[in-house]
């Protein structure tokens, strides 16, 4: 089985480089799924991808540049004439962050407008679930807590996708990637110890705790992109699509 990742949005919260906000998509044989949909995802999916070609969405943590895009995204797709239903799923707050998203961008739209499609909202938690036809769960890692950080783990046939999210080094960081053939992680810094991002400095140190056979580094934020000649990790731009 192969699987195809694209980096839909390789950017972090500040859009550095200009990049898109986090989206990656996930795609195989009877899958395809979006890990995070974030705000500026909508522009940068229909350059990639037709939009109505998403299956689900799995969302990793409660922070704009991670989720913000749902709103627009279901908005598109309403008016594109959408029937078949989206999954969305996520962090346990994630329903009442939506309709409160939704109710602050485009209150006369979500509270008077029946969606020509379904959409299935779900909590992810430590135990697989089916969505957009892979086995996706979530685990706790270390970011900023009021976001309910989690890494994702996609499971396609026999492999396996790893996603951080946002997140520190910890040892749970090293259980999201544990077994992948891709582990997709947060680069946001070179080598600044942020409170809430890990660096690559920091990942390259803890790398042969990382039991995984691949690493793309996404999140890039400017102090990393201005070193990016440094990188001896793959790392993802706009647009990168990589097969696993
Ligand atoms: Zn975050």
């Amino acid at each position: 089985m192969t699987v195809r990742v694209t980096f839909i949005g390789s950017g972090n919260a500040f859009a550095d480089g200009g990049r898109s906000h986090a989206c990656i998509h996930v795609s195989a044989p009877g899958v395809s799924l979006l890990l995070d949909c974030g705000g500026s995802a909508l522009p940068a999916i229909k350059r990639e991808i037709d939009p109505e070609a998403i299956d689900a969405i799995a969302i990793s943590h409660l922070h704009g540049d991670h989720f913000g895009g749902i709103p627009y995204l279901v908005i598109e797709q309403h008016f594109a004439g959408r029937t078949a239903p989206l999954a969305i799923a996520g962090p346990r707050a994630l329903v009442q962050r939506l309709r409160a998203a939704e109710s602050a961008l485009y209150p006369d739209f979500f509270r008077k407008t029946k969606l020509a499609f379904r959409v299935e909202e779900t909590v992810l938690g430590a135990n697989e679930v089916e969505l957009g036809g892979a086995l996706v769960s979530a685990l706790p890692v270390k970011h900023v807590a009021e976001s309910d950080p989690h890494g994702l783990r996609v499971r396609v046939g026999d492999k396996l996708v790893a996603y951080s999210g946002d997140a520190i080094w910890s040892e749970e960081l090293a259980r999201v990637a544990h077994g992948a053939d891709i582990f997709i992680c947060d680069a946001s810094f070179f080598d600044t110890d942020d409170p809430s991002h890990i660096s690559y400095r920091t990942l390259m140190s803890h790398r042969a705790e990382l039991e995984c056979k691949r690493i793309v580094l996404t999140h890039l934020g400017a102090e990393t992109l201005a070193r990016i000649g440094e990188l001896e990790l793959e790392h993802a731009v706009d647009g990168t699509t990589v097969e696993v």
